[in-house]
């Protein structure tokens, strides 16, 4: 099953239980606007390299497109599809008003230096130019895209339509009108929802293990947090492979030591795991924060967490769902668990329209409630109609989309 078919999947499952109007849903089956653009590029040996660029526009009832941009060597059409689509759904579950996008570029960064890069991020904003705009698309950092790549977008757009216009992308260094909190705001959101998981199902932090694969800006910021707030990170992983030590792991330790070797592989006294056996692991908290479609219909009956708490976007397939659910795990899914980041980008565009700047304790005061709060009707929406908090998160999202479709007339 593709990204894009597992997607849809969900969609059908979530639309059924709330008997989603089928005018509605035969909308939310295809995306808005899809735009495919060449990036060529002169390297550094002076030959000419063409990039793929993609931008997905899925759904702008509820707003202007949002959305991250993702460089990596396995994107593609129809990933950002899915991408963009749960977007959509997650800035509805969160009840900002912005609708849903995607961007990427098929690249391994790791393959070339930072100028050319730089002239991947730069190529990406001409093509994309008359697509992207502050009331029209916002693009935001994903896999592999930094605040650094997110500046020079916003540099290479405001030289193309001559004003500075920051508000174009968030997630940018806050000296170029970042929004502070904006690097931690996805692990900080949802640590925000763990810890009201826990008040229901007493998960205890001071026994709890948690286990991260995947220590990038997502797992890396988590990581932290769950450490500082007393759970035992026993394993974390990055794309070179997995370390576990069943005494814990210090995150910061690990941190500088991927930064001098390159992966969190060779911790010392750590034992080394790959990243299929890093998600199997007996613990309390398991946190994919790398890729797609990690837990499937073949290994999520070997998972044996009390709870799968979704940074990374589709790590968990509808198949594996369906599983998960039998054996009592509780997912919480990605369009509520790591919504913290799109609700900072949201602020982030709000201060950049200002031209404010707000505090970071302005940031968490203003994103803490709305975590808590969606989780809490996320909660609830699965007690009433019995389901699974995916299933649910879905439902709430639906519902407040299909409102906004019908308000615009179109349904
Ligand atoms: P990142 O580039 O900062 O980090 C990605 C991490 O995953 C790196 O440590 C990388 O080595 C690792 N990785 C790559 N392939 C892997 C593999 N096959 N197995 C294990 N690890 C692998 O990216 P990020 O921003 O942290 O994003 C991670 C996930 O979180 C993505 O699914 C992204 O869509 C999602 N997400 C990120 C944000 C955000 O604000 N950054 C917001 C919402 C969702």
């Amino acid at each position: 099953m593709s990204v894009f078919d597992s997607a849809m999947e969900q969609l059908d499952r979530a639309a059924k239980l709330i008997n989603l109007e089928p005018n509605i849903l035969e909308i939310l089956r295809s995306p808005e606007r899809t735009v495919t653009i060449s990036i060529p590029v002169k390297l550094a040996d002076g030959t000419v390299k063409v990039f793929q660029g993609y931008r997905v526009q899925y759904n702008s009832s509820r707003g202007p497109y949002k959305g991250g941009i993702r460089f990596h060597e396995a994107t593609d059409l129809d990933e950002v599809k899915a991408l963009s689509f749960w977007m959509a759904l997650k800035c509805a579950v969160v009840d900002i008003p912005l609708g849903g996008g995607k961007g990427g570029v098929t690249i391994n960064p790791k393959e070339y230096s930072k100028d050319e890069i730089e002239e991947v991020a730069r190529g990406w904003a001409r093509g994309m130019v008359d697509v992207i705009g502050p009331d029209k698309d916002i693009p935001a950092p994903d896999v592999n895209t930094t605040p650094e790549i997110m500046a020079w977008i916003a540099d290479e757009y405001s030289k193309l339509v001559g004003k500075n216009t920051p508000a174009v992308i968030t997630g940018k260094p806050v000296e170029v009108g970042g929004s502070l909190g904006r690097d931690t705001a996805t692990a900080q959101g949802g640590f925000y929802v763990l810890e009201e998981l826990k008040n229901i199902i007493e998960l205890d932090p001071e026994s709890s293990t948690v286990v991260i694969q995947g220590f990038g800006n997502a797992g890396y910021n988590f990581a932290k947090l769950a450490h500082h707030a007393g759970y035992k990170v026993v394993a974390v992983s990055d794309s070179g492979g997995g370390i576990y030590d069943e005494n814990g792991l210090d995150p910061k330790k690990v941190f500088e030591h991927k930064k001098e070797n390159g992966s969190v592989i060779g911790f010392p006294g750590a034992k080394i795991v790959t990243n299929k056996e890093i998600l199997e692991i007996p613990c309390g908290v398991l946190v994919p924060s790398a890729l797609e479609n990690q837990i499937t219909g073949k290994n999520a009956g070997n998972i044996k967490a009390e709870v799968i708490l979704e940074l990374a976007n589709g790590p968990v397939t509808p198949e594996a769902d369906e599983i998960l659910f039998k054996n009592h795990v509780h997912v919480v899914p990605d369009i509520l668990a790591n919504a913290g980041g799109v609700t900072v980008s949201y602020f982030e565009w709000l201060q950049n329209r200002e031209g404010d700047k707000w505090s970071k304790e302005k940031v968490w005061e203003k994103l803490e409630p709305i975590m808590r709060d969606s989780f809490k009707s996320i909660w609830e929406k699965h007690k009433e109609l019995d389901t699974d908090l995916r299933r649910a998160a879905f439902a709430l999202a639906l519902e407040r989309i299909s409102t906004a479709i019908k308000a615009k007339g179109l349904v």
